[in-house]
Parts: structure tokens; C-alpha cells; sequence
């Protein structure tokens, strides 16, 4: 038996349970299909093939989910911070001890090569422990004195929030948001998304087995426009945490004002990767490459625009297409696989489509440009060359293994195309002059920006974007912002003046 034989036998082996109960919602501590008994197929990315059913919810599982993570809220909020620390270290050492399932399941479920998701457990993991030793700490606040008042300040979970996830890289995501939530004494409803439930029902079993109490994260699967819309307009859940797209952000916040509902989003990108005539460019061409077709180019912070200082512009693409027509596409459980297929016949489309906007536009397919075989949903790793900024293929978020590479002479010009698309959520600047760095990345639109390297994600650093790329940032003390009030209470000290009104 080959290894990617032995991998899928596996990967079957860990899917099995699901092809005979299919992905039940998990509410209050209890397993249950949707009230109305509705159900989806989850279909395989590999070959379309049937991998289990789903649990297709709408608005009164969320009112249930919701209740539960209401009426569990008061004991989790209530239970030291020391408490919490210790029930999520054991959620984390779990991930840890099923960290092959997880990625086998993910492999399968949503395309990704097994390479990365042999980490994306692991990090997730990790995520679990970073926010479980600052959960005692949580709700520390200010000592702020007056003339007159004892000024302090604290912070309390903000109540039951609601999670929405993509399907890109679904685990990991989910640990992101969830972990800190829980450690800020908030209880969950979790809706992941409808291509990619199986991770996030493993992720709550384990939660609940290392002794999560139940009601306290409650996990509903369904469709966007009925459960995932529930969700936002449910009056029990105080705030909605997203990662998605920019438009269902938009529809997101529509949804949630008749409830005021706090959002948080973390949306699309079309992120510029700048590489000037000065920079290391072995290291940026190594770093290019990765930052798009890593994860099959579904990844929020891919550097899907390529800008290149015109001196260094010829070599650089000469090396590139070498580079791009070698990455190795194949099943997503093929240890050897680079780029596995994309998520969805829906998604499918969207990106192959790119591939006519390019020519109709003007520009040059160099690379790639095709489907990979005739079943399931691979894509050659494509490049685009002789692009314009004016072009749709260097303004929108194709969110696949596709790279559109454009040219600059100048500074200015650089920084004026990486600056013209509605997005900000990455930049990468390749330069070896630290002037010129310090001046760039100052004006560069970005949430996040790194100098002279991939991305590298470091925990207490503000993960998040700016124009329609989002609001607000996780990581650090920042997600617990977002999931606690602050409250302000002043003690008098002395027996200052009141005004006497009417005396
Ligand atoms: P999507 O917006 O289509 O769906 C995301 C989630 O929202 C799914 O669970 C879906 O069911 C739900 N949803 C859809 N419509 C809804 C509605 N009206 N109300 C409530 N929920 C609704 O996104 P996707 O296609 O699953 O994921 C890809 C997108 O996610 C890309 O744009 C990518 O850039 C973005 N993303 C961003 C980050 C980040 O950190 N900025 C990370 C990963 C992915």
C-alpha cells in the first residue's frame, strides 16, 4: 500500500462515523439533528463524491442553541479565571492527542494538502493555551484616582456570542475565535461553514470530553442565509465574531442592528507583495510563491498581487513561471501534494473564471490557466502576467492558487497600486533600504505588514484589516476587547461637594 493509500484508508476510517450519523448539531450538552429533521450532503472536493450528511438548520436550533448558551452563561462567567485556564489547557492537550484526525478529516473535507494541516491542529492547539494562561487575567482593570473618587476599572464577558467561520482553513479559525471567547467567561453558539463541518463537530466533542460544561459552546451547522442569519439577529447572543467574506460582513452588520449587535470581521484581501530592485529577491521569491500558493491560494492573507520593481521585473518572472509550473498538485493526502483542489463546484467556477476575465482583459496567462483531470476540483497553480491596476483580476479577491503580477518603476507608483484596491489586510515589503521601509509601510493601507518576510503569525500581535478587509483585531488583549465590557466604577473617598438641587 502506498503512503497516500494508507493516508485515505485512514482519513476513510476517521470519516466513517459521520457517513452513519452525519454531522448532528450539539446543543446544551446533547447531540441533535435539525428540529425539522433537514439535512445536506457534504461532498467530497477530491471527486465530488458523497461524505456524510448534515444536520441543516434554521431559526429554532439557533433559538435553542442560543437559550442554552444563555442559561449556561452565568456559572462559566462566574467560575475563576484559574478554573477556566485549566479546562482549556485540557481542550488543548486533547487537540494535541487527536492532532492526525483533525487533519486527516480536514484534508478530506475541504481540499487542503496535508502538509499544512499536519500544523493546523497543532495551532490550534496552541491557540487554546495562549488564551487559557491570560484567562485568570482577563477581567484585570485600571486603578485611575481623582481628587474626590477611587476610580476602577474591570472587565465582564460581554454574554453568549455568536462564531461564523469560513471553510479555507476551518479549524484552525474556529480555535481562533473560540478559545478566547471562552477564556473571557463568554459562552458560544458556533455556526461553521456548510463545505467544511466535520473539524468543528470533532473540536466540540473534544471540548466537552476535557470537560467543558454543557450549554457552554453549542454548535448549530446550516446555510448562511437561514441558520448563520438566525444567529446575527438572535436578541440572547451579544456580539458575532466572523471571518468571511466583505459582502456578508456588509449583510452581517445589516442583520444585527435591530439587536445592536457588536461585530467583529475579518474579511477578504488582495494583498500586495512589493519587491523592490535592492531586496534579497531569492528569499522574496521563495516567500511570494509560499504566500499565494500555500493552503491552494484560500487564504485571507495570500499576497494574490505580485508588484515588481521594473529593473528586476524580467529575471524575477523568468524564475517565478519555473517555479509555478513545478508545484505539485495532487490529493490532498499525498504527503508530496503542494496544492490540493479547491473546496466547491461553487468555488470552482468562481476561480476558473478568472481565467477568461484575464484574457478579456488584456493580460497573459504565463501559467497554468486549466483544470487539473476531469473529477474534482483541482486547479493548475496559474500566474497573470502584463497586468494593469485598472484590471479586475488585480482589484478582486479570486481566493485560489492565482497570482496576478504587475510592475512599478517608482516609490510612488508602488505604493499608489498597492493602496488602489477596496482591501487592506496584508502587505509584504521586500527592501533592503530601512529608510524606504519605514517610509512604505507607514503609508501602505494595511492592517498587517511584514518587512523582509512571509507572514509569520506571532500570538500577541493585532491580527486584522482595514478598509473592506474588516473591524477590529484579534490576538493578544485585543480579543478580549472585543469579547468583555468594560466597566467603570467610582468609589468616593471623602465627602466631596454634591450640588443640592432644590435645597
Ligand atoms: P462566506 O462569507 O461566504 O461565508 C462565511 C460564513 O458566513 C459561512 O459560515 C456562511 O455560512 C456564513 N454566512 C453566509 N451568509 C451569511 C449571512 N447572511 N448571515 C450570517 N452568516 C452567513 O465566506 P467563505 O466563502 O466561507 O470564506 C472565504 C472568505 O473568507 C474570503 O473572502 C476570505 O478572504 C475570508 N477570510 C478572511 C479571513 C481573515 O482573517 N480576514 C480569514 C479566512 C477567510
Amino acid at each position: 500500500m502506498s503512503e497516500l493509500e494508507n493516508n485515505i484508508a485512514k482519513a476513510e476510517a476517521y470519516l466513517a462515523r459521520f457517513r452513519d450519523t452525519g454531522v448532528l448539531n450539539r446543543i446544551g450538552g446533547a447531540d441533535c439533528p435539525a428540529l425539522s429533521g433537514a439535512t445536506f450532503d457534504n461532498t467530497s472536493p477530491v471527486d465530488e463524491g458523497f461524505l456524510c450528511k448534515v444536520a441543516k438548520s434554521g431559526p429554532e436550533d439557533i433559538d435553542a442553541a442560543a437559550r442554552a448558551a444563555h442559561d449556561a452563561f452565568a456559572e462559566w462567567r462566574d467560575m475563576p479565571g484559574a478554573n477556566r485556564k485549566k479546562v482549556l489547557h485540557k481542550i488543548a492537550d486533547a487537540i494535541e492527542a487527536r492532532a492526525e484526525e483533525i487533519a486527516f478529516a480536514e484534508c478530506l473535507d475541504t481540499g487542503q494538502a496535508l502538509r499544512f494541516m499536519q500544523k493546523a491542529a497543532l495551532r490550534g492547539a496552541a491557540n487554546f493555551r495562549f488564551f487559557a494562561d491570560r484567562a485568570p487575567s482577563a477581567r484585570d482593570g485600571q486603578n485611575l484616582p481623582s481628587a474626590t473618587l477611587m476610580n476602577v476599572t474591570t472587565r465582564v464577558p460581554i454574554g453568549p456570542v455568536g462564531v461564523i467561520t469560513p471553510w479555507n482553513t476551518p479549524f484552525m479559525l474556529s480555535t481562533w475565535k473560540i478559545a478566547p471567547a471562552l477564556a473571557a467567561g463568554c459562552t458560544v453558539v458556533h455556526k461553521p461553514a456548510e463545505f467544511s463541518p466535520v473539524t468543528a463537530r470533532i473540536l466540540m466533542e473534544i471540548a466537552e470530553e476535557a470537560g467543558l460544561p454543557p450549554g457552554v459552546w453549542n454548535l448549530v451547522n446550516g446555510f448562511g442565509e437561514d441558520a448563520g442569519r438566525a444567529l446575527t439577529e438572535h436578541p440572547l447572543i451579544k456580539a458575532i465574531a466572523f471571518v468571511g467574506e466583505s459582502k456578508t460582513g456588509s449583510m452581517i452588520m445589516k442583520q444585527g442592528a435591530d439587536t445592536l449587535k457588536r461585530v467583529h470581521f475579518e474579511l477578504g484581501g488582495k494583498n500586495p507583495v512589493i519587491v523592490f530592485d535592492d531586496a534579497d529577491l531569492d528569499r522574496a521569491l521563495d516567500a511570494a510563491i509560499f504566500m499565494i500558493y500555500s493552503l491552494n491560494g484560500e487564504r485571507c492573507t495570500s499576497s494574490s498581487r505580485l508588484l515588481l520593481q521594473s529593473s528586476i521585473a524580467e529575471e524575477f518572472t523568468q524564475k517565478l513561471k519555473t517555479r509555478v509550473d513545478n508545484i505539485r498538485v495532487g490529493h490532498p493526502l499525498d504527503p508530496k501534494t503542494e496544492v490540493g483542489p479547491l473546496i466547491h463546484k461553487t468555488h470552482f467556477d468562481k476561480v476558473t473564471s478568472y481565467f477568461d476575465v484575464a484574457r478579456e482583459d488584456g493580460a497573459t496567462i504565463a501559467c497554468g490557466g486549466e483544470r487539473v483531470g476531469d473529477k474534482g476540483f483541482f486547479v493548475r497553480p496559474t500566474l497573470f502576467t502584463g497586468a494593469s491596476q485598472d484590471m479586475r483580476i488585480a482589484n478582486e479577491e479570486i481566493f485560489g492558487p492565482v497570482l496576478t503580477a504587475l510592475t512599478f518603476d517608482t516609490e510612488e507608483q508602488a505604493l499608489s497600486i498597492a493602496n488602489a484596491v477596496e482591501y487592506g489586510l496584508t502587505g509584504y515589503v521586500w527592501t533592503n533600504d530601512l529608510t524606504r521601509a519605514l517610509r512604505f509601510t507607514d503609508k501602505l493601507e494595511a492592517g498587517m505588514i511584514w518587512v523582509n518576510s512571509e507572514n509569520v503569525r506571532h500570538l500577541p500581535t493585532p491580527f486584522g484589516g482595514v478598509k473592506a478587509s474588516g473591524i477590529g483585531r484579534d490576538g493578544g488583549d485585543w480579543s478580549f476587547e472585543f469579547y468583555m465590557e468594560q466597566k467603570h466604577i467610582g468609589f468616593a473617598t471623602g465627602q466631596h461637594r454634591i450640588p443640592q438641587l432644590g435645597a
